[in-house]
């Protein structure tokens, strides 16, 4: 996953994006980058593995002159976690620079990448995002949101991006409007980024949505929409809602708070816990769904864990050792809430179940009687292939496994996940036009194709 964020028409475009940066951390980790365009037409860009708040300099950012900038935070989905795939893109062709930064998983990227490379493109990353400014470069097209659109017609799957050609800067979301992209203004400036969290962050009012299958193009004459494909139903991506993104945001025309809290009480009256005496949080994510099932079951809400904020992905081990040591780096148990008790814990949502086994032997560690596992999502059957990094199915704990079977091997007395009805029924908009495929199995596109087959002609 990914956070954009996009300004035209401010003296610290640089420094301005890169607090809204901040603000996106949490939809990616592992890279951030700014592109700035200076007032003499030069793009010039920034990138570092790593945390926004660590690997920007005042000075570095103060380089970056100019009213137009970009910013992108990641989390690798499609190509590996490297500096060469690290956003903006930023490229120079016949007519200038182009600069992308896209949230999003393309569906089609291996054949659109088989294809520029059959005809002598070179690549410098191993992102799908890049196939798009090889391709708007290619257009013969004038206007930039023109190149654009050649660029995204034939391209599938979920973009929300943000792109600097010259000193325009375009938006565009792709027709099911899978990932979240708003507008807001801060005096004469416009901005784009993934969440509203961004914009109260630099001081911006919210405008709008910038709409499935839009493009928009901002520059010195002013604002130009256009819609060049053809309608298709939305397919807005539903775990946004359930985990993804901030709870401050306005996210899909509804608040995330909202959303989760009524997955929360939605939860509470599916999947009740007579005889419980408290119910708590998996923090941060589940904080607000476990709200919702306290206000709607009557239970008292606790503080039972306790989340260390310091622990960075760096720590992340690829090992199962070091996943359970993970656990215990970055939550405890407070033994005076839990000791003797029969508890509710509420998460929003298990992928390999391996966090959740980890909490559940820490919860019962610290006295509780009963542990009642309540989720705020359905159970994860299948991969996502639009832009959220959840693994293979081989590794989702619920395409392997019945309800009963996972009540055992995460050792709770008893489980409750949410319906598909239910949560589609709870979340803002509701309950058609969004997107539950790793839910339902209903997926939207024909899953991507391995780029390995395709080069071997399987
Ligand atoms: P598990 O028990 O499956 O190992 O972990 C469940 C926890 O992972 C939940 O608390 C949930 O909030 C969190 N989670 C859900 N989706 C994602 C994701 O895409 N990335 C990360 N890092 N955590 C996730
Ligand atoms: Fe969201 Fe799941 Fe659809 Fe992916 S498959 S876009 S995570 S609802
Ligand atoms: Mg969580």
């Amino acid at each position: 996953m990914c956070g954009v964020f996009g300004i035209r028409g401010h003296p610290d475009a640089a420094s301005l994006t890169h607090l809204g940066l901040y603000s996106l951390q949490h939809r990616g980790q592992e890279s951030a980058g700014i592109v700035a365009v200076g007032d003499d037409g030069t793009a010039r860009n920034l990138r570092a593995m790593g945390l926004v708040s660590d690997k920007f300099s005042p000075e570095s950012i103060a380089a970056l002159t100019g009213s137009t900038a970009i910013g992108h935070t990641r989390y690798s989905t499609t190509g590996s976690s490297t500096i060469e795939n690290a956003q903006p893109v930023l490229a120079r062709f016949r007519d200038g620079h182009i600069a992308l930064a896209h949230n999003g998983n393309l569906t089609n990227s291996s054949e659109l990448r088989f294809e520029l490379e059959d005809q002598g493109s070179i690549f410098a990353s191993t992102m799908d995002s890049e196939v798009i400014v090889h391709r708007m470069a290619r257009s013969r097209s004038a206007a930039p949101e023109e190149k654009l659109a050649d660029a995204l017609r034939g391209v599938e799957g979920a973009y929300s991006a943000v792109v600097l050609a010259g000193d325009t800067l375009l938006a565009a979301r792709d027709p099911r409007g899978w990932r979240p992209l708003v507008m807001g203004r801060l005096n004469g400036a416009v901005i784009f980024a993934s969440e509203t969290c961004a914009l109260d962050i630099v001081g911006a009012t919210f405008e709008r949505e910038i709409e499935p299958g839009e493009i928009v193009a901002v520059d010195a004459s002013g604002i130009r929409s256009s819609r060049p494909f053809p309608g298709v139903e939305s397919r807005k991506c539903v775990f946004e809602y359930v985990y993804f993104a901030r709870p401050d945001s306005r996210i899909f025309g509804g608040s995330v708070d909202r959303a989760r809290r009524e997955l929360g009480r939605q939860l509470a009256r599916e999947a009740p816990a007579p005889g419980a005496d408290l119910v708590f949080s998996v923090p941060d994510s589940s904080n607000s769904a476990a709200l919702g099932y306290a206000e709607e079951s009557g239970l008292r809400l606790e503080l039972a864990l306790i989340r260390n904020h310091y622990v960075g992905r760096t720590f992340l081990q690829p090992t199962q050792a070091g996943r359970d040591a993970k656990v215990k780096v970055k939550y405890n148990a407070v033994r005076e809430v839990l000791d003797g008790k029969s508890v509710v814990m509420v998460d929003d949502s298990i992928v390999r179940g391996t966090t959740t086994r980890g909490l559940v032997a820490m919860v019962r560690g610290a006295g509780a009687r009963e542990v009642h596992l309540r989720v705020s999502s359905p159970p994860i059957t299948g991969p996502c292939y639009y832009g959220i990094d959840t693994p293979t199915r081989e590794e989702l704990i619920a395409a392997n496994f019945t309800v009963p079977e996972i009540t055992r091997k995460l050792g709770v007395d008893s489980l409750g996940y949410l319906s598909l009805d239910g949560m589609l029924r709870a979340v803002p908009g509701g309950p058609a036009g969004f997107c539950h495929a790793c839910f339902s199995g209903d997926y939207p596109t024909p899953p991507p194709t391995d780029p390995v087959k395709l080069r071997l002609g399987k």
